[in-house]
This record gives C-alpha cells, structure tokens and sequence, in this order.
C-alpha cells in the first residue's frame, strides 16, 4: 500500500486522463520533451512542484515518470489525496467521452494494464471526468477493465 503525503493518505484509487491538447502537438516529441512541456504549463499554472501526475504513457507505450507515488499530486481538484494520476497522450483530439476508446493505441492499452496491475493497493480506476465537468480522458473507466 502506497501512503501518500505528511498525512499519510492510503492510495487506493488511479485517476486517468488525457492531455488536452490539438491533434499532433506532441507527435515528434521525446517522452522527456513532453514531460518538459506539461511542466511548463504546471509550473506556469502556479503547482509548487510542477508536473502534476505520477507518470505518462506515450501512443507508443513508453512510460515517463512524473511525481514519486507518495507525493500527493495536483490532477484533479478535491481528490488528489490518495489518488494517483496518469496521463494519457492520445494520438488525437478528444472531442466526445466514448466508451470503447480509439484515443489511446493498443500500446497504451497494454502499459496502463501493466502499470495499473503492478501497484499495491489500487482498488479503483476512474476518469477525470467522473469529478469534474470535462471530457477527460476521452472514454469511460470502469475498474473491472484495468484491474
Ligand atoms: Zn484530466
């Protein structure tokens, strides 16, 4: 079980999510450049430690990771206690909530069930969406998918 902060919050819980960004923005970028960026645009949205998810997954599968599990993050308001958030980069622009996703590649598919299954304690899997009125990731989650 991962703890999580001063208080010590249980993490239970991965929220997922896309970036919000237009179709190809990152298509040529390195998995480094593209954590680069995303901090940029935390670090100039005012997060004091930047970066605000635990690690992305480019369309090719390849993971990047971003806070150490045990920092709270800053991914979805309200519930970044206790939760994890990763990052989609989809290989093109969410426009609807779907439920079977054509966002993400086959390769995405299977390092998120990797990544989501090689973490203690995880007993949920959600969408940003499923806390706050935006089209984040861009498809259902449901638990019994991931875990
Ligand atoms: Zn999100």
């Amino acid at each position: 079980m991962i703890l999580q902060g001063k208080a010590a919050h249980p993490v239970r819980e991965i929220i997922l999510h896309c970036a919000a960004i237009k179709t190809g923005q990152f298509a040529h970028m390195t998995p480094f450049h593209v954590f680069a960026t995303v901090n940029q645009w935390h670090t100039e949205r005012g997060f004091k430690n930047g970066f605000g998810y635990h690690g992305l997954i480019m369309p090719d599968g390849v993971y990047y990771s971003g806070r150490p599990y045990s920092m709270i993050g800053a991914h979805c308001i309200g519930h970044n206690a206790g939760t994890l958030g990763f990052l989609l980069i989809e290989s093109r622009e969410i426009t609807k909530i779907d439920y079977f996703s054509t966002y993400y590649t086959p390769a995405q598919n299977r390092a998120l069930l990797d990544l989501v299954g090689s973490i203690d304690g995880i007993e949920k899997v959600s969408a940003h969406h499923d806390y706050a009125p935006k089209l984040c990731p861009g498809f259902e989650v449901k638990t019994y998918d991931w875990l």
